[in-house]
């Protein structure tokens, strides 16, 4: 089987035939092979009749595509809060260290919303949004050597150049070059986009623009993960999953045993709430506003939840309370500035960490009395939860293939590309945690 998936893969004709005896090997190997060369456009099956021989043929598309224009259907964003229209966009070759990625699934984030309604964020229209991706490289730029056509990767916000100060530290993730910057829609070498619709330029959206079939990034922002990783779990890991179990696993660090309390149940809480699970945190506390995410919640390892509303004394007395004196470790996934300040005052002394995630607004001041750093409790600020994304998501994906890190929980609704507006609607009405856009459908 070993020799006909390389004769399949390194096919150079525009047709392969091929012999086995048994089709249900078969049948994985040519989706697999599908998956990691898209131009494998239509397979067919025939029996013989003697039902021995199954004879397949595989038709290839009539070139490569390398090069050339793609045109493609994308999602575009024509004006704020306007629903999205799919278009047929033209998607220009990558240039000098950019790939051109085939993106097989995308998913919504919250910061897709936040920059789609353009309230306060910088208005960049028309543009292509989405960063939470899974797609295959189809042609890489001038430069660029450790990505070539076929590889499966997540394409990331925030990127990893490997040269800078920050790329060489062990200690940051904030790359010089291309952290992330929401104000920019066109790519770095050259200052243009490579999207267009008649020749009239679509901005891109943190060097990712995941909402259609093929985009452009740079390669520092693409990370190369395990083949055999199924996309459509693992696209996820692009932004939010990532950020909340990072901001556990690598920031927070919470010892077997202890006890970790999570304001916010949103994605990023969650997975922060999966981190501690992972950590073997024995109580999980969930902090919340919004009851309807406790029930969710304990399927991502929260034993205990508070809701502030239900007591009339400060969240972080209520947690000292229940915890004989405070937690051991937090994690803040709101974004709520009082809750960023519970965060940090329901921790211990002597040894608690709390980790701020979540993203305030622009005149928020962070307000404590100094005594509590005097007793020794300490307080951290994660981005993207301190993963550097080129070298450590493979990682990521590999926790997830080994089955320590769960992701189906994560994905609650799956829609077709042509039905993303439906993706937008679940965000708006606070329903579920993870939509699936399935670019094929
Ligand atoms: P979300 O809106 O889905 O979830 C936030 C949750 O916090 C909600 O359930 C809400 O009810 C709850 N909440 C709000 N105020 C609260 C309060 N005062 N006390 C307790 N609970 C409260 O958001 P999300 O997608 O999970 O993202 C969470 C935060 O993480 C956002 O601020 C987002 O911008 C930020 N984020 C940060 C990074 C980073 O790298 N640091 C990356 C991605 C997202
Ligand atoms: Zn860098």
């Amino acid at each position: 089987m070993n020799s006909m998936y390389m004769s399949l893969t390194n096919a150079p004709s525009k047709q392969a035939s091929l012999t086995c005896k048994n089709i249900s090997p078969l049948d994985s190997y040519f989706k697999r092979c599908q998956a990691s060369k898209p131009q494998f456009t239509r397979i067919f099956f025939q029996v013989s009749k003697r039902k021995k021989l199954i004879v397949c043929q595989v038709n290839m598309s009539a070139q490569s595509t390398a090069g050339q224009v793609i045109r493609c259907k994308a999602a575009v964003a024509w004006e704020a809060g306007k629903p999205l229209v799919i278009e047929e966009v033209e998607v220009a070759p990558p240039q000098e260290m950019e790939v051109r990625l085939k993106i097989l699934f995308t998913s919504l984030c919250h910061t897709d919303v936040y920059f789609w309604e353009a309230k306060g964020q910088t208005s960049l229209f028309p543009r292509i949004f989405g960063h939470e991706a899974g797609g295959i490289v189809e042609s890489v730029g001038e430069g660029v050597t450790h990505l070539k056509p076929g590889d499966h990767v997540l394409p990331v916000f925030t990127g990893e150049c490997g040269n800078c100060r920050h790329c060489k530290s062990k200690e940051s993730n904030m790359c010089d070059l291309l952290r992330i910057n929401t104000d920019r829609g066109v790519m770095l070498s050259d200052g243009k986009t490579r999207f267009s619709i008649n020749g009239k330029p679509i901005y891109h959206f943190v060097g990712t623009s995941t909402f259609s079939e093929y985009t452009v990034a740079h390669v520092g922002s693409v990370a190369k993960i395990n083949p055999a990783a199924p996309l459509d779990k693992v696209c996820i890991l692009s932004c939010g999953i990532s950020t909340g179990l990072g901001a556990t696993l690598n920031v927070a660090k919470p010892t077997k045993g202890s006890t970790v309390a999570i304001f916010g149940l949103g994605a990023v809480g969650l997975a922060a709430a999966e981190g501690a699970r992972i950590a073997g945190a024995s109580r999980i506390i969930g902090v919340d506003l919004n009851p309807n995410r406790f029930e969710e919640a304990k399927k991502f390892g929260c034993t205990e939840f508070v809701n502030p509303k239900d007591h009339n004394k400060p969240v972080q007395e209520v947690l000292a309370e229940m915890t004989n004196g405070g937690v051991d470790r937090s994690v803040e996934c709101t974004g709520n500035i009082n809750a960023m300040i519970s965060a940090f005052e329901c921790v211990h002394d002597g040894w608690g960490v709390a980790v701020l995630v979540g993203v305030p607004n622009r005149d928020d001041a962070f307000k404590t009395h100094p005594v509590n750093f005097l007793n020794e409790r300490t307080l951290k600020g994660t981005f993207f939860g301190n993963y550097k994304p080129r070298s450590d998501l493979p990682s990521v994906v590999e926790k997830y293939m080994n089955k320590e890190l769960e992701l189906e929980k994560f994905i609650t609704q799956q829609v077709a590309f042509r039905d993303i507006n439906k993706a937008f609607d679940y965000m708006l009405a606070g329903e579920g945690i993870r939509c699936i856009i399935r670019m094929d459908a």
